[in-house]
Formats: C-alpha cells, structure tokens, sequence
C-alpha cells in the first residue's frame, strides 16, 4: 500500500519510506491511500479472539502487502504480549485500561511496534550499516513508551527531548536513567518548543544529508496506526459479555490526537463506533474548532492532565484529511470538551468515593464526558491512558489516599539520571546533532 502526504504536493511513497522518513518532503503527514474494510464475519466472530489474534487480522488488513506474513505476526504478538482491560465502572460507562505495558503508558504499543518495524527495514535495507536516529519530542509518556520501545534495537538510535521540569519525576526517570542507544534532552522551554525543534530537523537538508532522521511522535505511521488495534479489542470484549453493539461510544483523552485518529481510521475500516467525544484539558483547541469552523493553534497550557498540553495537534491535519476537510462531517461523528484542572480534580475525587476506581486526570477528563454526554441508550467506553501512579502526587492528594507505584515503575527511580542540556535554539540543537 502506498502513502500520500495530507499536504498533497509529493508523490506517493511506500510504507517503508514513509515510516523511514516519519513526515513527507512538503511537511504533510502520510495516510494510507485507501482504506480497507474488514469483512462482516470478523465482527460476528471478534467475542471469542484474544487481542493477539484481533491485532493481526487487523495487522494484516493494513500492512499485509508490506511486510511477510510471519514476520508481521511475530511483531504483532511480540508486541501485545500484555492485557488491555475493560473494566465496568459506573452505569453503562467502562474503562478501556491501555497502560498494563512495560511503560504502563498507552503509548507502548505503537512505540514496540514502531520500534520493530524500524529495526526490520533497517536489517533489510543492508546498506552502509548506518544508524537511524529516532527524535521524539515528549511531553512525558511519549518519552518513556519511545526510549524503553527502542532500547537495545539494533541500529536505531534515540533522541527524546522534553521541557525541562515539565514532567513528572516518574515519567522523566523513564527515559533518563536509561543509557545504551537512549539520549535524554532536557530543553529549556515548553513541549511545543520541543516539537518545534524536532519538525526543523527533519526539514534541514544539512542535517539529514549528515545523518538518517525519523520520528517517533505519532506523526509516524507506524506509531499512531497499531493504536486502532485497543478499540476492536474493546469492542470485542463489549461482544464478549453481550452487550449492545449498536450506540457504543469512545471518549479518548487527546494531545496530539494520534490516538483518536486511530480510532476514527478503525471505523472506517468497519467497526462500528457510533460516535466519538475528543476530550481536553484546557488545553481547547479542537473545541474551538467545532464551535467556529476554524482551527486556531494556540499555544499550550500547563494542566495537571500535561500529556495533553498540546496547542497545535499534529494530528489534526489528519483528521481533516479524513472527513475531506468538511466541519460538518467532522462534527457529526466527533463532539469535544474541555474542562479545568478543578473539574478534572473533581471527577477524580468524586469517581473514587463513589465508585472505588481511581482515575488518573486523563482518563478523568474522557470519563467526565462521558458523565456529561451519554445518552441512556449508548454504551460508553473511555480510555484510561496512563497508570495513575505515573501522577503519584497528584492523585493521592486529590483521591486523599495513598496508591501503590508498581515495581515496574519504582525501579526506574532508583537509577541515575542522565541528560544533556540544551536551550530551545533550533541552532544550538543542530549544532549538537552535527558533532555525532
Ligand atoms: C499521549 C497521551 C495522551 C494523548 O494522546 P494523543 O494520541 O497525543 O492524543 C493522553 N494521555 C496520556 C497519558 C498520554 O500519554
């Protein structure tokens, strides 16, 4: 299958090239040329499959003519080797838990993916033996899914950078006590001023003539793509315990909005998702943008939900691209919400005391909207993204309890952090990736 860039002013390219290269030359993002549909059987049958299993069939539906058949069912298995639950919490109102990966972030399965699918190419290629340098700007779980995704890969080599004393002390020991083929940034600025810097040196002909530069936001097909495998997972475990199929709807906690797009690409791929809520922080832009019709980046501001402090959504160009650029199209299949750090506070006390779940303040922010939106008839699935021990602090002095760090997480901390420092100066940063 092919892939076209949302900007339209470069010939196609392979899937290989497009994951190479992360962005297209006109710095548009890639999609796949066409859409396949799964058959109607998969969707009778999709009760009694593991999410292995689902994973391929879905896999294979979209990268079956790109990569072999066993190679891609290793990597599908190799990458999903852990649960992704749906939990009853209150009504008809469930959580989609995606963090029970190595990170306990959502974001492991497209990283593990991605990380596979780059050192495949990359053997295959067999050329000068040169390295890949992955860039990835995080606003905290990117980073840590990304650095321990690729850790060890064979070559391929890390940069994560991120806005120093932005993120949790968690999430940074992830992706700083790591060594080996990982290099941590810390940059004296905002995230968006770490995905600045990222999308400049892939557009540096200087840059990219010294060294091979590929991303790893989910910009990178090989990234956001694998992220649609949670929501035929969820649908299938709804099938699974005989609920009704017909008004199921998604809230998804979103930045960038790889993962919604996911979704949204899902659906057209045949699974039935009546609708869908893309739910902010105050961080509002996509709200906006269906109020007004028109999309204004704005730059991001600090919510204690910070992986979603995203200003101008990457993503975004994709989801125009999808409906054809039409507002109307857009806003009859997603709504959207915004709430504060008080609300999200709120929900997460509220929840707890009455529901005994404890919500991390983005899942929070899917499941107010789901408080706040559906409809007696719907069934509604909101995504929980990350472990709420990743917002330790936070969560307890909200929640007024302790919660346990899983020993997966505590052993991060007891590592070294290791950085180097850079302010947020595309030339500073040039300057750097030119001495390696
Ligand atoms: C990355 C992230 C999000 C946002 O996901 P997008 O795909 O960028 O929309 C939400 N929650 C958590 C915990 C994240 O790490």
């Amino acid at each position: 299958m092919q892939y076209y860039s949302t900007n339209g002013s470069t010939p196609k390219v392979s899937f290989q090239t497009a994951v190479v290269k992360g962005l297209a030359a006109d710095r548009g993002l890639f999609m796949p040329e066409r859409i396949p549909t799964l058959p109607k059987a998969f969707f009778n049958n999709i009760g009694n499959m593991s999410l292995q299993d689902i994973s391929f069939v879905v896999a294979n539906t979209l990268f079956g003519d790109d990569i072999e058949n066993s190679t891609l069912k290793d990597l599908v298995y190799d990458t999903l080797n852990f649960d992704i639950p749906l939990r009853h919490v209150a009504d008809n109102k469930y959580s989609l838990e995606l963090f029970h990966g190595p990170t306990l972030a959502f974001k492991d399965v497209g990283a593990r993916f991605m990380a596979r699918i780059l050192g495949h190419f990359n053997s295959q290629e067999n050329n000068d033996g040169s390295l890949v340098n992955v860039l990835v700007a995080t606003s905290g779980d990117t980073g840590s899914a990304v650095a321990n995704g690729f850790l060890g890969v064979p070559g391929v080599r890390v940069f994560v950078l991120y806005p120093k004393g932005k993120v949790s002390r968690i999430q940074e020991a992830q992706f700083t006590t790591l060594g080996q083929n990982i290099t941590a940034i810390e940059v004296d600025g905002t995230f968006d001023d770490c995905q600045a810097l990222v999308k400049s040196a892939f557009m540096d002909s200087e840059l990219n003539a010294h060294m091979k530069l590929t991303s790893a936001n989910s910009i990178n097909v090989a990234r956001f793509l694998p992220q649609m495998f949670y929501y035929f997972y969820a649908y299938a475990q709804l099938a699974k315990r005989g609920q009704d199929l017909s008004n199921i709807v998604v809230a998804v906690p979103s930045g960038n909005f790889g993962n919604i797009t996911a979704a949204l690409i899902g659906k057209r791929m045949g699974l039935p998702i009546k609708r869908f809520i893309a739910a902010n922080n105050r961080n509002d832009i996509f709200l906006n943008y269906l109020n007004t019709g028109v999309y204004t980046p704005k730059p991001s501001v600090a919510t204690i939900a910070n992986a979603m402090d995203v200003g101008d959504p990457s993503n975004f160009a994709r989801v125009l691209d999808l409906y054809k650029h039409s507002h109307k199209a857009i806003s009859d299949e997603i709504s959207g919400c915004s709430y504060t750090d008080e609300q999200i506070a709120e929900t997460m006390a509220i929840t707890y005391k009455e529901t005994g779940y404890i919500l991390d303040p983005h899942g929070a922010v899917a499941y107010r909207s789901l408080e706040e939106g559906l409809k007696p008839e719907e069934t509604g699935v909101f995504i929980e993204t990350a472990h709420p021990a990743k917002f330790k602090s936070t969560v307890e002095s909200i929640i007024g309890e302790e919660i346990d760090i899983p020993d997966r997480l505590a052993a991060f901390l007891n590592s070294d952090k290791q950085t180097i420092e850079l302010p947020a100066s595309f030339d500073k940063f040039k300057q750097f990736l030119m001495s390696l």
